[in-house]
């Protein structure tokens, strides 16, 4: 059951091999043996999963069901689920019941896909390895001495370890692709404005992203089919009209341009990385590919670009979280400040805390016009060097990393450190365009290494088709950790 791929197990159901029921069972014993030792999961509930499975089986029965109907899912703990705990990571919502569902929750709940649970996350979404979630680090699957990445984390770390079939990330400047990088699973990061992100927690408004995150291109195809549409309670959702992503799945490559940013292959990159990324363009050749090269030179401002804009944004997002409408409140205090004051010094994390003091400092009067609007126009330049690059190639590739997973401690006194994991994922971000992780090899210590691929605006179908070839091509996504299998 473990390596089967959505469409099977979603044959499986159609031809009454299996019940929902029995597939969610066998998804919650593994997370039952699995759990304790990865942490992926921060709130797991086996009643609810099995009644919302047994509806599906209802769908089933009755001839209604749709392509991935009775398929079991896990989601991250920035969406609002309905009757569920919905932490995003923090204290400061550590006891927080979301009374209404996330657009994203909505669509799976109407396409019959049971909840395996909520997953672990960085706290708020910000952080690059799953340590500053007040509900402990998650372990990678791969080598429990390492993390699994952030800040979809959980997600990345439940499907490596098949606790669940799938899953939903989010990510803002990185956090689906870098997860799915160090755990060696496929994920992807749609267009800005595709998914909506109404009832998903925000962090960075104008960057926060939801995508899919699953063993193949394939089943990401199927769950961004689920995902994407217009929803009238996002201002910045796309009203397109709805596409189907496994399209192009099967066209042949021959005669695709693939960019290869000078950039992102020059120092700083690991030799183990940067090899497996070089024999995957060797593969892709093969199909029929055309390599050349490119150049994103503002790139490499993307990260200072980001650490202004982002905690900008969430400075704004998380002054919401004040101790009077939800969440976690001080149990003591005096005055009405004390109380905003207490509550917000205890139920936040350092890093969130970082995050809220740099965003106010680069939006408060006198530094607004250096920092804000500065980076403002370098993120323009980012995203025009994208537009320039699209002249010449159909998708961009390159590492989705630096290097591979490190260990659990090593880089968390150290935040710049931390930041610089997503010197490759930002870019895409902050251009809107959509990106996608894919394992393309292990460096010598069995770690995973995925390969990034960005494409122009809208052109997710085209991403999917380049990834579905490649894993054809080859196993790496195949691979699941040893002793867990
Ligand atoms: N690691 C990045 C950060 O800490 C990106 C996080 C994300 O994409 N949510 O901000």
């Amino acid at each position: 059951m473990s390596d089967a791929s959505l469409s099977t197990l979603a044959a499986r159901l159609a031809g009454k091999q299996i019940s929902s029921r029995e597939l969610a069972q066998t998804y919650l014993d593994r997370i039952t043996a699995l759990n304790p030792s990865i942490n992926a999961f921060i709130t797991v509930d086996a009643e609810k999963t099995l009644l919302e499975a047994a509806a599906a089986d209802a769908l089933i029965a009755a001839g209604s069901a749709g392509p991935l109907t009775g398929v079991p899912i896990a989601h991250k703990d920035i969406f609002c689920t309905d009757g569920w705990l919905t932490t995003c990571g923090s204290k400061m919502l550590g006891n927080f019941v979301a009374p209404y569902d996330a657009h994203v929750i909505q669509r799976f709940k109407a396409a019959g896909m049971p909840s395996l649970g909520k997953t672990n996350m960085d706290e708020f979404a910000m952080g690059s390895s799953n340590e500053t979630s007040y509900f402990g680090a998650v372990k990678n699957p791969w080598n429990a001495a390492y993390v699994p990445g952030g800040s979809s984390g959980g997600a990345a770390a439940c499907v490596a370890a098949r606790m669940a079939p799938a899953a939903t990330g989010t990510d803002t400047g990185g956090s689906i692709r870098q997860p799915a990088a160090l755990c060696g699973i496929t994920g992807l990061k749609p267009t800005y404005g595709l998914v909506s992100r109404y009832g998903m927690i925000a962090f960075a408004s104008s960057l926060d992203q939801a995508g899919p995150m699953a063993p193949s291109a394939e089943d990401c195809a199927l769950l961004l089919n689920v995902m994407t549409g217009f929803d009238p309670s996002d201002s910045t959702s796309l009203d397109r009209e709805k596409e189907d992503y496994t399209r192009d799945l099967n066209k042949p490559l021959a005669g695709l341009r693939v960019g290869l940013p000078k950039e992102f292959f020059a120092e700083g990159l690991n030799n183990e990385v940067a090899a497996a990324v070089e024999a995957a363009v060797n593969d892709l050749k093969k199909l029929g590919a055309i390599p050349v090269e490119i150049s994103l030179a503002n790139s490499r401002l993307a990260i200072p670009v980001y650490y202004v804009l982002a905690p900008a944004e969430a400075s704004s997002n998380l002054s919401r979280f004040d101790g009077v409408r939800y969440g976690y409140r001080a149990p003591a205090y005096g005055s009405l400040d004390d109380m905003y004051c207490k509550t917000r010094a205890q139920g936040f994390g350092a890093e969130v805390k970082r995050r809220i003091m740099i965003g106010a400092y680069v939006l408060s009067h006198g530094y607004y016009d250096a920092y804000y609007l500065q980076a403002q126009k370098i993120r323009r330049l980012i995203a025009d060097d994208f537009s320039e690059a699209f002249k010449s190639c159909d998708v961009i590739l390159g590492p989705t990393t630096p290097g591979t997973a490190f260990k659990l401690g090593e880089k968390s006194d150290d935040p710049v450190e931390m930041y610089l994991n997503d010197l490759y994922t930002i870019p895409a971000n902050l251009a809107g365009l959509p990106g996608m992780s894919l394992p393309c090899g292990f460096d010598g210590k069995g770690l995973p290494i995925g390969l990034q691929l960005v494409g122009n605006y809208f052109s997710e179908a085209k991403m999917l088709n380049v990834a579905h070839q490649y894993q054809r091509a080859t196993d790496w996504h195949s691979r699941q950790p040893e002793g867990l299998k």
